[in-house]
């Protein structure tokens, strides 16, 4: 018997564990546009109290609650400073512009992570040529950063200026929840610093739907009101509010289990000549690779691995990422750490030959 793929392409590929589905099964459930599903309702206090916040909406994903927080900040003409790596600049579509009509203004800053430095000087003056510059976004744990978490006194610096200027702050947190156990800092130190906080349940927590805005009681009437234009208005949504509810409750403190497990994918490709780890030590569950041309290509070692039961996804030219995951045990992380160890570039060569 070959033992089942090990799935390190994304944190998004876990599904519900029997203990999520009962939880699933059991919710109470209502129409949730009408207000009236208690279980939707009660994930939305419980997040909102978690990120020290007045308030929470429940959306189908991570992008919707980050579109719907660049909506409620800005008016069409804006411009919004972010990192140029962050998920809102790249993997979102071009959003902001088509439903907000807003400019991303972006800055390279360590990796994507966004320093006052950067963007102290970036204030458009009021005049007649400029947008109006309007909203700091920032994003904690930084994906395309290597999975590390923003510094704190970065954050508050940033907070600090920005408050001065009149900017509003929105933290991209789909993966708040590894920075808060990777640093101890509880959710709602990192939340204090911002306006809004988007938060992922679909990603290493576990769930298989759902992100929360948090944010003012007045921001999230808003945002309630931009999900329904944007087709977000669910109702018997509890089905899914329930898994959100396990997740937080089951699912926040075992991330220490895939950051170590990060770790053992990390130091496997250290080990392995051919490969470096592109952003320095692996904080968190992302592992963000470097591949050697003379290792082949990323999409050829993701081809190779695959051959070995190893999933993990390209990302560039050269570059692939591992992402370790509740679906993902510690066994799982040292077999994948053996096959990385064994790779040498006739293998990869062999393979791509067949493909
Ligand atoms: C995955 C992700 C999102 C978007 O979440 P979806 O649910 O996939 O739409 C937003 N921000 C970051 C940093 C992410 O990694």
């Amino acid at each position: 018997m070959s033992r089942p793929p090990i799935d390190l392409r994304s944190d998004t590929v876990t599904k519900p564990t029997p203990a999520m589905k009962r939880a699933m099964m059991e919710a109470e459930l209502g129409d949730d546009v009408y207000g009236d599903d208690p279980t939707v309702n009660a994930l939305e206090a419980m997040t909102a109290d978690r990120l020290g916040k007045e308030a929470a909406l429940f959306v189908p994903s991570g992008t919707m609650a980050n579109q719907i927080a660049a909506a409620i900040h800005t008016r069409p003409g804006d411009e919004l400073l972010c990192g140029e790596t962050s998920h809102v600049y790249v993997w979102e579509a071009g959003g902001v512009a088509r439903h907000s009509g807003v400019t991303a203004r972006t800055f390279a800053g360590d990796a994507g992570l966004l320093r006052l430095e950067d963007i102290e000087h970036a204030i458009r003056p009021d005049d007649i040529h400029y947008t109006r510059t309007r909203l700091v976004w920032l994003e904690n744990t930084h994906n395309r950063g290597g999975g590390r978490v923003h510094p704190m006194e970065s954050i508050a610096a940033i907070r600090h200026w920005s408050r001065e200027n009149q900017l509003l702050m929105h933290l991209d947190g789909a993966r708040l929840m590894n920075a808060v156990v990777a640093t101890g800092t509880a959710a709602a130190d990192w939340a204090r610093h911002f306006d809004t906080v988007s938060i992922c349940f679909s990603k290493g927590l576990g769930a298989p739907v759902g992100s929360a805005l948090a944010g003012s009681a007045e921001m999230i009437r808003r945002a309630r009101a931009v999900r329904k234009l944007l087709g977000g208005g669910m109702r018997q949504a509890g089905i899914l509010a329930a898994a959100a509810i396990h997740a937080l409750e089951h699912h926040v403190d075992r991330l220490a289990e895939d950051h170590a497990n990060a770790k053992i994918l990390a130091d496997a490709f250290r080990a392995t000549e051919g490969f470096s780890l592109e952003l320095g030590p692996v904080e968190t569950n992302l592992v963000w690779v470097a591949v050697d041309p003379s290792m082949g290509t990323a999409a050829e070692v993701v081809a190779y691995l695959k051959t070995r039961g190893v999933r993990l996804s390209a990302l560039g030219g050269q570059v692939i990422r591992a992402c370790t995951h509740l679906d993902v045990s510690r066994e799982d992380a040292e077999y994948a750490a053996g096959v990385i160890r064994q790779i040498e570039p006739a293998m990869i060569t062999a393979v791509t030959l067949v493909y």
